[in-house]
């Protein structure tokens, strides 16, 4: 895996920006539309968004002064505050999506070195140093652009991000091992990537676009499976 941290802080950046411009066109109404997660409308993904930029905000403050601040209080405060947060006006939402960013901006700037190597705890259980966490914010703005069915796709997405996802979700679902075996291969890119699973891997093809989608679980248009009937389905990734 070859991103950095400065990568990440640049991807956060662009997925915010893209987020920002999006909400900034939306009236009432498609702030109230659905979006392509199930059960979750548009306003919900814009609460999680912005409760997430607090939740890794936690976490650097927890680097920051060694003070343990989980991302969330628990699950159930997490969806609560979603529901709470999707009752909110569209500029409402907007307006709290842009402060939570700027906020976790500038506690990511005051970070030492030394702090961006102290141990947090994410809300997954897993114990990463504070340098991961512009990656896992990276990650939120970028997969949700998409998810919030305004017309933004994965081709959308800075063409550096989409391979660093991939490695991503690959490594992952390899060390999960609980789906398929594949090999999954970029038509307009020379990127590949096998998944380990179960039985013999299945081949994978597509604009590298479409696999990043396919990979990280979102509708396969376009992904093709040439040797195969079907296109594996795949199990959560997060
Ligand atoms: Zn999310």
């Amino acid at each position: 895996m070859s991103r950095t941290l400065v990568d990440s802080r640049r991807w956060i950046q662009q997925g915010t920006k893209l987020l920002a411009d999006t909400l900034a066109g939306l009236d009432e109404a498609s702030f109230s539309a659905p979006s392509a997660l199930p059960g979750w409308g548009r306003k919900h993904l814009v609460a999680h968004l912005a409760a997430n930029g607090e939740a890794i905000g936690n976490l650097v403050h927890w680097a920051a002064t060694g003070e343990r601040t989980p991302m969330y209080a628990s699950p159930e405060q997490r969806d609560a505050d979603i529901e709470a947060g999707s009752l909110l006006s569209g500029p409402q939402l907007a307006e709290w999506f842009k402060r939570s960013a700027m906020r976790l901006d500038s506690a990511m700037a005051a970070l030492t070195e030394r702090q961006w190597a102290a141990e947090v705890v994410t809300t997954q259980g897993r114990t990463v140093p504070a340098s991961e966490t512009p990656w896992m914010r990276a990650r939120e703005v970028m997969v949700h652009s998409a998810d919030l069915a305004t017309g933004i796709g994965f081709r959308d997405l800075p063409a550096d991000f989409l391979p660093a996802l991939c490695d991503d979700i690959t490594a992952k679902r390899s060390g999960a091992a609980s789906g398929p075996a594949l090999i999954v291969q970029a038509t307009d890119t020379r990127h590949r990537w096998d998944v380990a699973g179960t039985g013999d891997p299945v081949l994978v093809t597509a604009p590298l676009a479409a696999i990043t989608a396919y990979l990280a679980g979102r509708e396969p248009h376009g992904v093709s499976a040439p040797d195969a009937r079907d296109v594996p389905a795949l199990p959560a990734w997060l």
